[in-house]
């Protein structure tokens, strides 16, 4: 037989025994393998004289809705009614004939009593496992901070009041005067990069107002520096390096990062800081080799598609009571070029895996944000009426996230089966509502000691 042959036989025999639920079980088990346990020992904000559903059948069920992508509760109590899906969940929660699965409108009460704290708490421990774990050593910036991106995204909108801790914004007709008032919810997320691709929620912190006549609105910048205080306070001995928009190039950023022992890669612009700006460009040009020019060369190797890549960098320049390096990346044929400003030293060495870095952020964005509003996770749809239970829909996403990007990313089988992202989901929940479930299986993937291999 051809080699060829071989390798489409082997493909397809990998295709044909691969079990989409045996593998989120191996995910689960290896990289999450407390989660069940702190579900189960959440404060449980209930009468506990009335009590059907665990809490951990409660949680559970949430969040492997995000897992399938399923888009509205509604949705997920109709799918979720099969005895098969019962079983399977009550076996992953440690319940054995578990009788049913709670409804939506079970869920949501249960959500808008429950503490965000309580959520917010299993979140940082599940991190904490995963930056204990060897595997993703190699994602750290000079093999020491792990990079840590921030960034605001709306998670509900509409031109009614829905609570009184809503955001405002006036939307005004031509002549001035007010056409209509937006009411909404924002919140503002940190994100552990691991690997370059898996990128995980490690504080969130909502945008929101007190009450609903205050004078001035809650905002990004104020909500930056509780995050930052409520992040620092869970990871105290963590080397971070923030990656940051444009938006925090400025001295109290600079300030709190040197507090707090951080390093940062902010994106700037001229506007940022003007002197610091003026500084920069001028001296820029002073030291010949602060300018450096790589070439890359297109994927097909032909080199009339070379694109030259300029690199500057300035070292301390001072600006109050800081230091501060700034790094600049010309793309060839492209307008504007890209400059971060650090408190990382700049060397001809690591220039450009700083850019790199800096940009990663931007990528991460379209990744870690729209992935969760535009393919299946549904951020911004209303899942419950509840500010509370909203808030913790939020924080279950998050773990449902985390859950289906290793599920996405660390199975090798995806090369093969060359699917667009939304059918591996499908064929994940396709099998979770077929094949059941039993401890002993629970077990057997357990002693399987499989290794996963990364991409
Ligand atoms: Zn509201």
């Amino acid at each position: 037989m051809k080699k060829e042959n071989v390798t489409r036989k082997q493909k397809r025999e990998e295709k044909d025994n691969f079990k989409a639920m045996h593998e989120l079980i191996r995910i689960l088990q290896k990289y999450f393998p407390g989660l069940v346990a702190l579900l189960k020992e959440v404060q449980d904000p209930r009468n506990q004289s009335y009590i059907t559903y665990e809490n951990q059948v409660i949680l559970l069920t949430r969040i492997l809705g995000t897992v399938f992508r399923i888009t509205s509760m509604r949705k997920l109590t109709e799918e979720f009614t099969e005895t098969i899906v019962v079983n399977n969940i009550g076996i992953l929660s440690g319940i054995a004939e578990l009788a049913e699965l709670p409804h939506y409108d079970t869920i949501n009460n249960y959500l808008a009593r429950l503490e965000q704290t309580e959520l917010e708490k299993i979140i940082q421990k599940l991190v904490y496992r995963l930056l204990r774990m060897r595997t993703f050593e190699d994602s750290r910036i000079r093999n020491k901070y792990w990079q840590i991106v921030i960034d605001g995204t709306n998670t509900f909108w509409s031109n009614e009041r829905h609570c009184p801790h809503c955001l405002t914004k006036e939307h005004k007709n031509e002549d001035g005067s007010i056409k209509y008032i937006g009411y909404y919810h924002n919140a503002l997320e940190t994100k552990l990069v691991l690997n370059g691709v898996i990128v995980v929620s490690i504080g969130t912190e909502f945008i929101e107002n007190e009450k609903p006549d205050v004078t001035t609105q809650d905002c990004e910048q104020n909500a930056f520096y509780r995050l930052a205080n409520k992040l620092k306070k869970a990871f105290p001995q963590l080397p971070v390096c923030l990656g940051l928009d444009s938006l925090y190039a400025a001295a109290p950023v600079f300030d709190l990062c040197e507090q707090f022992g951080w390093k940062y890669i902010i994106r700037f612009k001229d506007g940022s800081i003007p002197t610091v700006a003026k500084d920069f460009h001028a001296l820029k040009f002073m030291e010949a080799d602060q300018t450096f020019t790589l070439i890359e060369r297109a994927p097909d190797k032909d080199p009339s598609k070379d694109i030259s890549k300029t690199y500057r960098y300035v070292n301390h320049i001072e600006y109050q009571s800081h230091f501060l390096n700034l790094a600049e990346l010309t793309i060839q044929d492209e307008k504007y070029p890209f400059v971060f400003i650090t408190n990382l030293s700049v060397s001809k060495k690591n220039c450009a895996q700083l850019i790199e870095d800096g940009r990663r952020r931007w990528k991460i964005e379209n990744q870690g944000f729209n992935s969760q509003k535009n393919h299946g996770c549904e951020l911004e749809h209303l899942f419950s009426h509840n500010y509370n239970a909203m808030k913790n829909h939020y924080l279950l996403i998050q773990i449902g996230h985390m859950i289906a990007q290793f599920f996405q990313h660390i199975l090798t089988i995806w090369k093969n089966i060359n699917s667009p992202d939304y059918s591996i989901f499908e064929i994940l929940k396709r099998d979770f509502f077929n094949a059941l479930l039993s401890f002993q299986i629970l077990d057997d993937i357990k002693s399987l000691n499989k290794r996963f291999r990364f991409k």
